[in-house]
This record gives C-alpha cells, structure tokens and sequence, in this order.
C-alpha cells in the first residue's frame, strides 16, 4: 500500500514515514501543502495523511479540492487544532477520518488500517481469500492452518492481490503500490518475486491462486471468481 504523508513537520513527517514503512508501508512525503497536492496527482496513492496547517497550501483547501476533482483516496486529516468546529470542517470537506496531535504512532496505525480497510468487505484487521489468512496486526500468514513466513516484500506483495481478489493487476501497478517506483526501472524483479510468493503460499496447496495473465500481469482468485 502507498501513503503519501503531506507534513511540514519534518521530525513529525520522518516519525511517519519510518513507523509505516517498518509496518511494510510504502511511503512517500511533502513538506509543503502545493508540492504535496501536486505529488497526489502523480503517483496512484492508497491513502493519504494530511496536516492542515501547512506552508503554501492548507489541508482543507487541499482536500476541498482533491474532493471536486472526485479524487476518492482516503484521508486522515492530522491537526493540532482539536476544536470542534476543525474537525466538522475536515470531515465536510471530505476526510474520512481526523486524529488530533499529538497521537500515539498505533492509534495512527489502527486508523490507518480502518481506512484502507473500507471498501473491503472483512471488519477484521485481516485479509483472507480461500484458505489463506493475512493479519494484518501481527503479520501472521497462514494457508491451511499452516504457519507461511514472508519477507517484508512478499507480504506487502500478498497483501496487495488479497485486497483485490479477482482483479488483474499489470506489473506497473505492482511496482507502484508495493516498491514505490515506476516501471520503467524496475522489470522482471515482480516475476522474480511474484514466483517466491507463488512457491510459499501455492505450491503445497490446492487450489493454484495465484495466476500468470499473459501479457498483462498477475491475478490472485479462487476458482470461483
Ligand atoms: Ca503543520
């Protein structure tokens, strides 16, 4: 998952940034409020945490505006300011939820969660498709019952196609949401990778899910999707 973290704090902004990426986050910043809206638009971010007191460009002006473009990432406004009358006016423009500083690095973490978790049909911190468990507290996987240990990339990579069962996802698309950089400098580290998750989660198992579109990418399913 890429989260693009827009904080003028920088000790704050790098708090962030080591927290979500020990916890296998891709993540990316802007110190200011115009740099950070721009960077929204070039790369396909899974969540978003914004401050809203910011150099150059606010957060709410940021967010009324990413909301008329029918931008749909999720927010979490991060503020100082705990008033009432902030919060209502983050949630009208369009955050999905708002954490007053200063906070505990896992209650960001378990907002953080909720958000990507929406649209995703399980309540539970967990991500799970035929057999296969991925939780996404302890980062325990499992298939079978069976105990299945990942690296930090293979979990990221499970976690991605488990999010989006039945959906092909193109090499490009996988090299932004789980190293965070773009295609054309990366090629065939994905298959490389892609072929050491298939080895632990698909090879003693029954049924195959993870699957080769050729020419276009990967898809993890069920035979029923
Ligand atoms: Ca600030």
């Amino acid at each position: 998952m890429r989260i693009l973290v827009i904080e003028d704090e920088k000790k704050v902004a790098s708090f962030i940034q080591r927290g979500l990426e020990a916890e296998h986050y891709q993540v990316d910043v802007a110190h200011d409020g115009e740099a950070g809206f721009l960077q929204l638009f070039d790369n396909d971010y899974d969540a978003l945490i914004l401050d809203v007191m910011l150099p150059k460009r606010d957060g709410l002006s940021i967010l009324r505006d990413l909301r008329t473009r029918k931008l749909a990432v999720p927010v979490l406004m991060l503020t100082a300011r705990d008033t009432i009358a902030d919060k209502v006016a983050g949630l009208d423009q369009g955050a999905d939820d708002y954490l007053t500083k200063p906070f505990a690095f896992e209650e960001l973490l378990a907002r953080l969660r909720a958000l990507l978790r929406r649209g995703v049909s399980s309540p539970a911190p967990e991500l799970t498709l035929a057999d296969v468990r991925l939780d996404l507290v302890t980062h325990q996987v499992t298939r079978a019952g069976k105990r299945i240990d990942l690296t930090a990339k293979e979990f990221a990579l499970l976690e991605f196609f488990l999010r989006q069962p039945g959906r092909v996802l193109s090499r490009a698309l996988i090299a932004q949401h789980v190293w965070g950089v773009d295609f054309d400098t990366f090629t065939n580290v994905i298959d490389v990778y892609v072929n050491y998750l298939r080895k632990k989660i698909d090879t003693d198992f029954e049924p195959k899910l993870l699957h080769t579109v050729r020419g276009v990418g990967y898809v993890m399913k069920t035979p029923e999707l």
